[in-house]
């Protein structure tokens, strides 16, 4: 397989702006990708720039229900506000739908052997269920992936790393009864954050059960313990899963300086997190990893 990476990028992504006074912004993704620029990473030959094309209906009723989708697409039109913190518009759909068709790209990507790892950039959508939103989220494109995946390109068993300083509930909910999707989820104490739930006790239901694995962490958790529970959770139940590919649904806001969480993770945990990840899928899944 190639050491090739792709990472998905399209301008149009600026349009996911939750407004002004909102925290999600629309100039996060290209101040990361002038970031990038400034490493010099955009410039690596094995480094693949895909600008991807949106996700179809098609895509989204493989997860979505669809009067949702077409609630969402109602909204946009009207420029309504699925609820306070999830506003709506035709350009904010526009985004969602490239994000969401990155994130398949990736996928594809990989399965086609164009590359070994591949990155959506402004992806993990995990706060929307197969009939509702939230969270800043209309579409889930962790799902839309997976079920894209399986539909077209024979893929089986999925293991979901969530990193996000919030508990998937959109993935988990979607995945609660199926044991083909390992949803493991590193998140800070529900009692403290959004979304309120993810305990230890939510374990997945009839043949879920035990294929939705949390892990809330106290605020203030840091590098070291946050890494110390990845290797003991993640690290084992990735072995003994063996997936066809891990998908990381990965989150800024793990990081000390995020105003949303208080994990307080450092750069240097992000690091070692994704190195991690990366050693982890080498030995389980021939490295491929979204
Ligand atoms: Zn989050």
């Amino acid at each position: 397989m190639s050491e090739k990476a792709i990472m998905t990028f399209h301008e149009k992504f600026k349009q996911y702006d939750l407004g002004k006074d909102h925290p999600f912004k629309g100039d996060r993704f290209e101040n990361a990708m002038r970031f990038f620029e400034s490493q010099g990473l955009l410039s690596l030959p094995e480094l693949m720039i895909v600008k991807p094309e949106p996700a179809s209906k098609e895509d989204l009723l493989r997860v979505h229900d669809r009067e949702y989708v077409h609630l969402i697409f109602r909204l946009a039109k009207e420029n309504r506000p699925y609820d306070f913190e999830t506003p709506v518009s035709q350009e904010i759909l526009e985004a969602a739908l490239l994000v969401v068709g990155g994130a398949i790209e990736c996928g594809e990507g990989v399965f086609e052997g164009k590359a070994k790892r591949a990155v959506s950039i402004g992806g993990g959508y995990h706060h929307a269920g197969r009939n509702y939103g939230g969270g800043f989220c209309l579409f889930n494109d962790v799902a839309i992936l997976i079920e894209f995946l399986r539909a077209n390109c024979g893929v089986k068993r999925f293991l979901v790393l969530d990193y996000d300083v919030h508990f998937g509930n959109g993935t988990s909910d979607i995945y609660y009864r199926d044991p083909s999707v390992l949803y493991i989820s590193l998140h800070q104490d529900p009692r403290t954050i959004y979304p309120g739930t993810g305990f230890v006790w939510q374990t997945g239901e009839s043949d879920g059960e035990g294929y939705n694995v949390n892990v809330p962490l106290p605020p203030r958790t840091g590098d070291a313990t946050y890494l110390h529970a990845l290797n003991e959770v993640f690290v084992p139940m990735a072995e003994e899963f063996k997936p066809d590919i891990i998908i990381a649904n990965g989150g800024s806001d793990s990081h000390f300086a995020d105003m949303l969480g208080n994990l307080g993770l450092t750069v240097n945990g992000f690091f070692e997190l994704s190195q991690l990840i990366r050693k982890t899928a080498e030995r389980v899944c021939e490295g491929r990893i979204v």
